[in-house]
């Protein structure tokens, strides 16, 4: 796509240095634009200072911000936010934002608390020596569709259906906008794609929005520290590694550890069933230490039983994996619900016995309706039944 085609909060330093000419400017003003929408958050070009004039004014002509409005930003009680975002064609969005648990408080964590939120899909190797003990680490999650056309049966973007694609400009808009809602003690640290939508079946548009995001101009997110989640469109998978060297996080939502079960969960396993899954993901090209995770939402009575948490530890053998066990939340749409807690944990003891990382995902956010699964279209506000496990 031309520079010129692309929309303006989607181009990069370098699109934007090709383009200044045009607005009447010179190329290193490139990545002046790009670090003033970026990495400080400003869409108004008249507060642009190191531009000149008259390259403000063509910016401000040009129209930079996505069509996109704030509607709502809801507030958890345990400090989760959901964002509602309208965007171009009238659509309704969310983003959420998910404080980490504050370390050092309460010596050794459990397994529970320690991959409490989605962060843990992306902090696997967390060695930084320089984090501050007063910040709050926060994760993003975004949404890369409006709905989703994966139709899994458990999942509220799945039942309702893909409504439309959204461009990376409006992908990279939400971590902008989110950004600037997080309070002075709080630094936006991971970014989790498992939002709305299904990202590699957006894949343009996400994998441009991942190079926004890491650009050390920008955001300057580590590209460890995003997380791409799908569930298995093995080509794009195949496609994510290459372009990114294997950089990018990877989390697969697996649900199953075979064909039959995962096929009547998610719909797309008949054309990517399991066997070539694991293909892919052998084939991933993860840089060592690092670790794909697999997400395994647990739903009473389908998927849950001690056997086939021992096929899943067959299943996995070999694969440098952590598994993530989600219950159910539960969503309007379906009468399927969570397994309870004490299956849940009998689940999770057999695959810490066999060897693995494997950690239950506490729900975050669901007094505001912002757990996986959860996120809804055209601003329709989910009843949530109140069913903790
Ligand atoms: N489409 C991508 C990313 C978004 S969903 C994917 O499916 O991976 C993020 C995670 O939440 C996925 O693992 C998804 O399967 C899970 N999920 C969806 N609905 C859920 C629900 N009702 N309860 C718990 N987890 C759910
Ligand atoms: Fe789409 Fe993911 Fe929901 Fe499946 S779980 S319907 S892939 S958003």
């Amino acid at each position: 796509m031309g520079s010129q085609m692309m929309a303006p909060l989607a181009r990069t330093p370098e699109d934007w240095a090709s383009l200044a000419p045009e607005l009447g400017g010179r190329s290193f003003h490139g990545k002046q634009i790009f670090r003033w929408l970026h990495a400080r958050g400003v869409l108004d070009a008249s507060r642009m200072t190191d531009l000149p004039g008259s390259m403000r004014e063509a910016l401000g002509k040009m129209g930079i911000a996505p069509e996109a409005e704030i509607l709502t930003v809801r507030r958890s009680s345990d400090d989760t936010r959901k964002m509602l975002l309208r965007v171009a064609g009238g659509f309704t969005i969310e983003t959420v934002l998910i404080p980490g648990v504050v370390r050092g408080k309460i010596g050794h964590p459990s397994p529970v608390e320690q991959d409490a939120d989605a962060s843990a899909a992306a902090e696997d190797d967390d060695d930084d020596a320089t984090a501050q003990p007063d910040v709050v680490r926060v994760t993003q999650c975004v949404s890369t569709q409006v709905g989703c056309a994966m139709g899994c049966v458990f999942c509220a973007s799945g039942v309702a259906g893909w409504k439309r694609n959204l461009g990376p400009d409006e992908i990279a808009l939400q971590v902008i906008l989110g950004r600037a809602q997080l309070d002075p003690h709080e630094q936006l640290r991971n970014v989790v794609y498992m939002g709305m939508g299904e990202p590699l079946h957006n894949y343009e548009a996400t994998a441009q929005s991942l190079r926004l995001l890491t650009h050390p101009d920008g955001i300057g997110l580590s590209s460890r520290r995003v997380t791409v989640s799908t569930s298995g469109l093995i080509p794009e998978i195949e496609r994510l590694g290459k372009d990114f060297d294997g950089h990018i996080g990877l989390a697969i939502s697996l649900h199953a550890a075979d064909d039959e079960t995962r096929s009547r969960l998610m719909p797309i396993n008949k054309k990517y069933p399991l066997a070539k899954l694991m293909d892919a993901l052998r084939a991933y090209p993860l840089p060592k230490r690092r670790r794909i995770t697999i997400e395994y939402t647990l739903v009473a009575g389908k998927n849950d039983t001690v056997d086939e948490a021992r096929k899943l530890v067959r299943l996995l053998r070999g694969l440098p994996v952590k598994v993530n066990l989600i219950p159910m939340n539960p969503i309007e749409a379906s009468s399927l619900g969570p397994t309870s807690s004490g299956g849940v944990l009998s689940f999770q003891k057999i695959l810490c016995d066999a060897g693995y990382s494997c950690f239950i995902r506490r729900r975050r956010g669901d007094d505001v309706s912002a757990a996986c699964g959860q996120l809804a279209l055209l601003g329709e506000k989910p009843k949530v039944r109140v069913n903790r496990t």
